[in-house]
């Protein structure tokens, strides 16, 4: 078995649409291909040993132990190497449970499709699952340890791409809620929503949250002050910087029990509480100087009493936890060691952030406090006895959680969001120090010890005791209040020809609205007026620079065959859908071997319309609207012909369609025809000379509509948008060159031939086209577009492109010329090789009235040698 590629999807695919994170693996079986697995020995029983758990697999038979029964009876490798990879993922704690497995035209080579919840690890589990395969083959088992350290493995990759706990508590909310989220390129930012609607938040922060809170907040004596001064209990203490201040500092705050911190620490690093010695004084300064950037140091009153943080979100007290310190609790056998290993043992603690709970880690600090009472770890506690081994209650650190939200005294609840608005943060973790939260702090001498800005929301989501509290809810109603929006409208067009005219169009009449239209084509990715970036854009990546670009209002798409393949669409749905048409182009490639398959691959974006949302779908291509029977949305119709039946048929029943009739372009909505302009006055449309055009404004006139643009915007779209050389390069540019007029296109397939032959057919003078074919295409192709242009021009002239692609100069040009000559009526021909010097003849011998059709191998050079002859500033089409 040899794997050839692995592919990763993100998006609504060819293999599915509800499931985004599907990888694919094309595998070329070599010499398992003609064995199935029953004539493999003892592969049945190898696999079952392996993983017994592939019992759960029901696969086609629909019931337990289906998979596995189709192993025993025979099932080809890939299937195999499909389910394993599935496998794997469970068994490293990952849900997934797609999967396919189809063979490509390739005998023997197989494309194996299936979930994955982490990139890398699905990645990963493809890899595996062959290697298990192969091993079963060649020696009936895969080892244990193996397979152990594959499991291991696929957990750290799993852990290593997780988020933290708080960010995955914000975008499990944010997907209830129907928001998207992205990753930012830079820092663990994360955007929610998409274009103008987008908000950011990193962890617990947000893009709302002020510079000066949090600054404030991490400022330990500044908050206090700030505090003290607003009549909010806060420790007695004082700031020093050399050791020589401790002795004052200690009777300024009224003597012992005291603790001492660095100002600018977190996560309880370098703090010591509950001081009773100067000798303890000193070691606690030393520690407290070490954990500080600016070796400053603050000395405070101890005050006796439990742990809480309190949390306000958005000015409203959200939860309350009481936090509890990493202990162990005796049992009248077990030493201090053996109990934290006990503890440690509890499958919700892992490490650092990564779990419910973390492993308590005896450090520094958990010594020095065994040794404060006389123990060390090896001291059996008494049954029932709680010795503590740290003295903060960071979960980070050991600590566990317990709700106290619904206890909070209601005094205590008002101080906590006034707190919150005094320091200015929108989401605030206060730190309260008191024996009882349900009692007022000012009557049981409670403190707030300091506030936080980013807090942890593991205590509150998971607490070891007590309610579980969403408080990432919260967070998302004030980024995006019930109502208002996240997401703005895609609009995306997709089909084998026109995709970029049809875009283009798009955008300009969204245009019309007064919005920012963000999109993407062939030629380069543009925002409003300017052009962000060159290129073939008409993948997911383009897709999504617009979708995370914060000054976009409307996204329109060209989205073309190859991005689809590749990793599937950039968004999970969008509200507007266009397909335009599906023609043998790109067949071969990718394993997209038949029309057919071509239709589906395009098809799922119209699959993935929002079912709000309208589907514009082509009526006169019988493989588009077949795509009806499966899209979930609203569909639309065009044709170019009102009396077209599948569109009659759906206006009848209420539908939505455009149409051409009578010379206009009208939008057909129940009864009712809705007339948007004469084709004549639409410039691309050649003056009406143009069906194609008018097909692909149809569509575009459509989908704003659909979009909710109105008519009138609609229709000064349409006037204004040209397809002038600086709107549309190489697509239908005109030029008047006085006595005649030439035209540059860029058609490149039998179906982009034919529809520039209904505009060319449509000229009432002369017309010479100057054709060639790319000489990578095969020999019957080249015939048939010698065939199709001798249907078309009355005159023409055969080049060939520079380069020839693999074949002799003149070769190309000769079988174009014997399709010229097997037409049905054979039109006046020479050849030319030279491109230029093609070109330079034809407009050189032009008769008056006539049209010179130029497909070049280069649009720019042969625009170029056009605008030599400087052409007349308006073409003007003879009507
Ligand atoms: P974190 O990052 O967990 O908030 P930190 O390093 O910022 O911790 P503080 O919040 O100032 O440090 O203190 C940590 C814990 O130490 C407090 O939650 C409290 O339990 C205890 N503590 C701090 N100061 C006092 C005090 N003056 N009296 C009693 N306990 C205190
Ligand atoms: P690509 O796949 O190269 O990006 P595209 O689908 O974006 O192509 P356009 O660039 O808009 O298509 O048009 C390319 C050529 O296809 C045009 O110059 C024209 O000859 C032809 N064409 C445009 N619209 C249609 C249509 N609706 N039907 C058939 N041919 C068309
Ligand atoms: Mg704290
Ligand atoms: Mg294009």
């Amino acid at each position: 078995m040899k794997i050839l590629k692995i592919q990763t999807l993100r998006g609504p695919n060819y293999w599915s649409i509800r499931r985004h994170k599907v990888i694919v693996m094309r595998l070329d079986l070599e010499d398992l291909a003609p064995k199935p697995t029953s004539l493999i020995p003892g592969f049945y029983q190898g696999l079952v040993e392996a993983l017994p758990s592939l019992v759960d697999h029901y696969c086609s038979p629909g019931c337990r132990g289906g998979f596995l029964s189709r192993v025993q009876e025979g099932t080809y490798m890939g299937h195999v190497v499909e389910h394993v990879a599935l496998e794997l993922q469970e068994l490293a704690g990952m849900i997934v449970g797609f999967g396919r497995t189809r063979e490509t035209s390739t005998p023997g080579t197989y494309q194996v499709a299936f979930e994955y919840v982490d990139e890398q690890a699905g990645r990963y589990a493809a890899r595996a699952a062959v290697r298990l395969c192969r091993s079963i083959v060649d020696t009936g088992r895969y080892p244990v340890s193996e397979l152990e350290q594959d499991i291991q493995d696929l957990k750290d990759l799993a852990a290593k791409a997780s988020l933290g706990p708080s960010t995955e508590t914000l975008i499990k909310e944010a997907e209830a809620r129907d928001i998207p989220w992205f990753h930012s390129s830079a820092r663990s930012m994360i955007q929610l929503g998409t274009g103008i609607y987008q908000k950011r938040v990193q962890a617990t922060l947000t893009d709302r949250s002020s510079i000066l809170g949090v600054e404030l907040a991490c400022d330990k004596e500044g908050t206090k002050k700030t505090l003290r001064d607003a009549g909010v209990p806060v420790p007695r203490g004082t700031l020093i910087h050399y050791l020589d201040e401790l002795q004052e500092a200690i009777e300024e705050v009224g003597g012992y029990p005291i603790v001492i911190k660095p100002l600018d620490g977190n996560h309880g690093r370098g703090i010591t509480i509950d001081i009773h010695s100067w000798e303890e004084a000193e070691e606690a300064y030393d520690a407290a100087t070490t954990a500080s950037k600016t070796r400053s140091v603050i000395v405070e009153r101890y005050y006796k009493g439990r742990d809480h943080r309190v949390l306000v979100v958005n000015g409203k007290l959200i939860a309350v936890a009481e936090r509890v310190p990493a202990h162990a609790i005796g049992n009248g056998k077990s030493t201090i060691q053996e109990l934290i290993e006990e503890t440690n043992r509890d499958p919700n603690r892992g490490d650092g952030h990564d779990n419910v709970l973390t492993r308590i880690q005896v450090d520094r600090m958990s010594m020095q406090i065994l040794e404060r009472k006389g123990y060390d770890l090896d001291t059996v506690l008494k049954d029932g006895e709680i010795c503590y081994l740290r003295y903060t209650a960071n979960l980070s650190t050991g600590g566990i959680a317990i709700d106290r939200t619904d206890e909070i005294h209601p005094e205590n609840l008002w101080m906590a969001e006034r707190i919150a608005k005094l320091i200015g943060l929108d989401i605030c973790g206060i730190d309260v120090v008191t024996e009882d939260i349900s009692q007022p702090l000012r009557e049981n001498d409670g403190v707030i010890v300091e506030v936080n800005a980013a807090p942890g929301f593991r205590m509150h989501v998971c607490p070891s005791q007590g309610l579980p509290r969403n408080v990432a809810a919260p967070v998302m109603e004030m980024l995006f209040p019930s109502g208002t929006p996240s997401r703005i409208p895609i609009l995306a067009v997709t089909g084998t020809n026109g995709k970029t005219t049809t875009t283009r169009l798009l955008a300009h009449i969204y245009k019309q609205t007064g919005k920012t239209i963000g999109y993407t084509t062939t030629d380069g990715t543009y925002i409003g007026d300017f052009i962000v970036e060159k290129g073939d854009n008409t993948g997911p990546q383009s897709a999504e620079l617009i979708l995370k670009d914060p000054t976009v209002e409307v996204a329109v798409l060209e989205t073309a065959r190859g991005g689809i393949l590749r990793s599937g669409l950039a968004f999970d749905r969008c509200d507007v859908g266009v397909v335009l048409n599906v023609s043998a182009d790109h067949l071969g490639i990718g394993d997209i071997d038949t029309i057919e398959q071509m239709a589906t691959l395009k098809g799922v974006l119209a699959e993935s319309v929002d079912p709000k949302g309208y589907a514009i779908l082509n009526a006169e291509d019988p493989l588009v609207v077949k795509m009806a029977k499966r899209v979930k949305s609203q569909i639309a119709y065009f044709s170019m012909d009102p009396e077209n039946e599948i569109l009659q048929n759906h206006v009848r029943n209420g539908g939505l369609a455009a149409v051409y009739e009578n010379g206009y372009l009208s939008i057909i909505k129940g009864d009712w025809t809705l007339r948007i302009e004469q084709a004549v006055n639409v410039p691309l449309t050649m003056a009406g000379l143009a069906p194609f055009m008018i097909a692909n404004a149809l569509a575009a006139a459509l989908a704003a509509y659909s979009n909710g643009v109105p008519i009138e915007q609609i229709r000064s779209g349409l006037a204004t948008f040209e397809a002038s050389v600086a709107q549309t390069p190489g697509r239908m540019n005109l030029f008047n060159m006085g006595t005649y007029h030439a035209l540059v296109d860029y058609a490149h397939n039998a179906a982009s031939y034919e529809a520039l032959g209904g505009f060319v057919r449509n000229w009432p003078g002369e017309t010479i086209g100057v054709i060639g074919g790319p000489g990578d295409r095969r020999d019957e192709d080249l015939f048939n577009l010698g065939k199709l242009s001798a249907d078309i021009f009355n005159q023409i002239i055969v080049k060939e492109d520079n380069d020839t692609r693999g074949r002799p100069r003149g070769n190309a040009a000769h079988f174009i010329c014997a399709g010229i000559v097997q037409a049905n009526g054979p039109a006046a021909y020479q050849t030319i090789l030279n491109e230029t010097e093609a070109i330079e003849t034809a407009l050189n011998q032009a008769p008056s009235g006539s049209l010179v059709v130029i497909l070049p191998e280069s649009v720019s050079r042969a625009i170029g040698l056009i605008e030599k002859r400087k052409p007349l500033e308006e073409p003007r089409i003879p009507l």
